[in-house]
């Protein structure tokens, strides 16, 4: 049976005791309302360590304030039942007084790498995101920790601020899952509405331009990027917000898609904000998704 923890101290309790008892502790943060791409973190967590514990909170100061917080899809009991069955142990389930006591004043500030791409557009949040996770990695204290490659810069940010903050804790990126047509699977997908949810494939498709043009041995950024804004561009209800390729390290643009590369895209379908990517290797030997 998965066991529901709301209260932080009895979940640091809890692993710490696991830990001392010479247990491995796999950790998954989520904000809930799974989905096969959540349910693929646990499986490889299950896979690897001796106790599974997952966080479900959805997490006010990583959200703008025009954002959708409260509209943030949540299904508490659906999600616990999804938990079992992947086999997790523990879901850790904090409220949101007892996260932020008020009044609440202490930040983590990951710079360089979370003003660009999705921090351009959204001031603040990789500031909650940092937040947050080093918060959770103190009540869960993990050996590893898992995050999609589907926000590969939030993978990024926290493998950064794991290793300048000298957290203890492996972070392992897994790969994105998909729908059958593409769509990169994501809880904001409950969004779209009709044809909205055709239109949304313009986003994995153009990614998929990009590697057909990299496969072709194209390596310009400038020709690339075209020709996915391209694509964009025949689905009108797909409002594209960036189109970048950047390197894996410090999220800068890359006039040569060389070494190991983030082609990362973000647009605005109906009242979805959808983000989407291919974290690739280009080398002499080819062409390589990564994780
Ligand atoms: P969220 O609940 O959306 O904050 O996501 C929790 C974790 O699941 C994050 O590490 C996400 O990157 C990951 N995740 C979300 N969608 C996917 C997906 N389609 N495939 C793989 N991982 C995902």
């Amino acid at each position: 049976m998965v066991r529901l923890i709301a209260d932080p101290e009895e979940m640091r309790r809890t692993v710490h005791e696991a830990r001392q008892a010479g247990k491995t502790v796999g950790f998954v943060p989520t904000m809930g309302y799974f989905h096969r791409g959540h349910l693929s973190l646990m499986e490889r967590a299950r896979a690897e360590n001796d106790l599974v514990v997952v966080s479900i909170f959805v997490n006010p100061t990583q959200f703008g304030p025009s954002e959708d917080f409260q509209e943030y899809p949540r299904d508490l009991e659906r999600d616990l039942a999804m938990a079992e069955e992947v086999g997790v142990d523990l879901v850790f389930h904090p409220r949101v007084e007892d996260m932020y006591p008020q009044p609440y004043r202490t930040y983590v500030v990951v710079e360089g790498i979370t003003e660009t791409l999705c921090g351009a557009f959204r001031p603040g949040h990789f500031r909650g995101v940092a937040t947050v996770v080093t918060k959770l990695f103190h009540i869960v204290p993990a050996h590893r920790a898992y995050f999609g490659a589907k926000d590969a810069q939030q993978a990024l940010v926290i493998r950064k601020m794991v290793e300048d903050l000298n957290f203890d804790i492996e972070v392992v990126i897994c790969p994105t899952v998909r729908e059958k047509d593409g769509l990169a699977m994501s809880s904001r997908n409950v969004y779209l509405q009709g044809e909205e949810r055709r239109a949304a494939t313009a986003l994995y498709a153009s990614l998929c331009a990009a590697r057909e043009l990299l496969e072709k041995g194209e390596r310009r950024s400038s020709v690339i990027l075209e020709e996915m804004r391209r694509v964009l561009e025949r689905e009108p209800l797909v409002r594209p917000e960036y189109v970048e390729i950047v390197d894996c390290i410090d999220l800068k643009p890359l006039e040569r898609v060389e070494g190991e590369v983030l082609i990362a895209l973000a647009a605005r379908v109906g009242k979805a904000r959808l983000i989407d990517n291919l974290m690739l290797r280009v080398d002499e030997g080819g062409i390589f998704l990564l994780p």
